[in-house]
């Protein structure tokens, strides 16, 4: 779908969720997300065949931040366009170029001291091993055309190095994974995923940020494209799920004499989420164990000396 004048979302379904990508055509073509390992074949480059581009022109990928469904498909798009710069977050690249370092050190980095991983082989999914070539710190500006560009945000929290795209005479923000209300949904509009951000207070400032700027638009990796006070909606119910988290975890361990496990306290913040699906209780383990960082960070809770699975409790 053109969503405005060399603008185009691709579209495609992974298990229930939207998946989509950016495609920016100008003088350059620059492609945002790749998807997972064969939504290049399957989706992107049927999309720009029908555009009348040629894949071979693109000029860049950028990849907004480690994960399968955003990065799995570089090292297709890498096969078909070896002149094509790839980029991310100059603090994720080693996740975003390796994913066995993407299982290691995001997926299952909890697994030792928690139990809790994500399949200790990487999915399919994942694709192969793709360098990056640039590294973005926000900031930047990437040229399309001549005075057409696109301003580089840094947007961490749900990793550390997340990027944004904004363009900003058309007021249009392009933050994939930034930012997650309460929770990812499914296109038929149940829920999907619990929020998944790791670091909190990274993740208010990347808020905070994206309130200050005027944005009119705003385009996501699995989120319906948002206008106007739809988006301040979506902000607003962003921080009001952090709230909401923070306090439960607070409460339960200010009641629990001999302290809570990490998957003790996933089962509280889902008492307070009913409409986070079993099937991805899981994922819970990142925003709540970002939580408990926070936490204890502030002297609130203190982890309990200890054999795994760790434990925590109140101060
Ligand atoms: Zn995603």
């Amino acid at each position: 779908m053109e969503l405005y004048k060399g603008v185009h979302q691709i579209s495609s379904l992974y298990g229930g969720r939207y998946l989509f990508q950016y495609l920016f055509v100008g003088d350059r073509v620059i492609l945002v997300d790749s998807g997972i390992a064969e939504t290049p074949e399957k989706v992107i480059f049927p999309h720009m065949e029908r555009l009348g581009i040629n894949p071979e022109r693109l000029a860049m990928l950028i990849t907004t931040h480690p994960d399968t469904d955003h990065q799995g498909g570089n090292s297709a798009v890498r096969m078909i366009a070896p002149g094509a710069l790839t980029a991310c977050g100059e603090t994720d690249r080693q996740m975003v170029q390796d994913p066995e370092c993407l299982y290691r050190d995001r997926y299952n980095h909890l697994q030792n001291d928690h139990g809790i991983g994500f399949g200790s082989e990487p999915s399919p999914d994942a694709g192969n091993r793709c360098r990056v070539d640039v590294g973005f710190r926000g900031g930047e500006h990437v040229m399309v055309a001549e005075g057409r560009d696109l301003e580089v945000l840094h947007v961490p929290g749900h990793s550390s190095g997340h990027l944004a795209l904004f363009d900003r005479a058309r007021g249009a923000a392009f933050v994939s994974d930034a930012v997650h209300g309460r929770g990812c949904p499914n296109k038929d509009g149940s829920m999907a995923l619990p929020v998944t951000y790791f670091h909190v207070d990274l993740y208010l400032s990347t808020l905070a940020q994206l309130e200050g700027l005027a944005i009119k638009e705003l385009h996501t990796g699995h989120w319906p494209s948002m206008y106007g006070d739809e988006i301040r909606d979506f902000f607003s119910d962003s921080r009001r799920t952090v709230e909401i988290l923070d306090r439960r975890i607070l409460r339960a361990l200010a009641r629990a004499q001999a302290g809570l496990t990490l998957n003790q306290l996933i089962d509280e913040a889902r008492e307070e989420f009913p409409d986070w699906p079993t099937s991805t209780r899981d994922a819970a383990v990142f925003p709540v164990h970002g939580h408990l960082e926070r936490l204890e960070n502030r002297g609130q809770i203190k982890a309990i000396p200890g054999a795994p699975p760790k434990r925590w409790q109140s101060l």
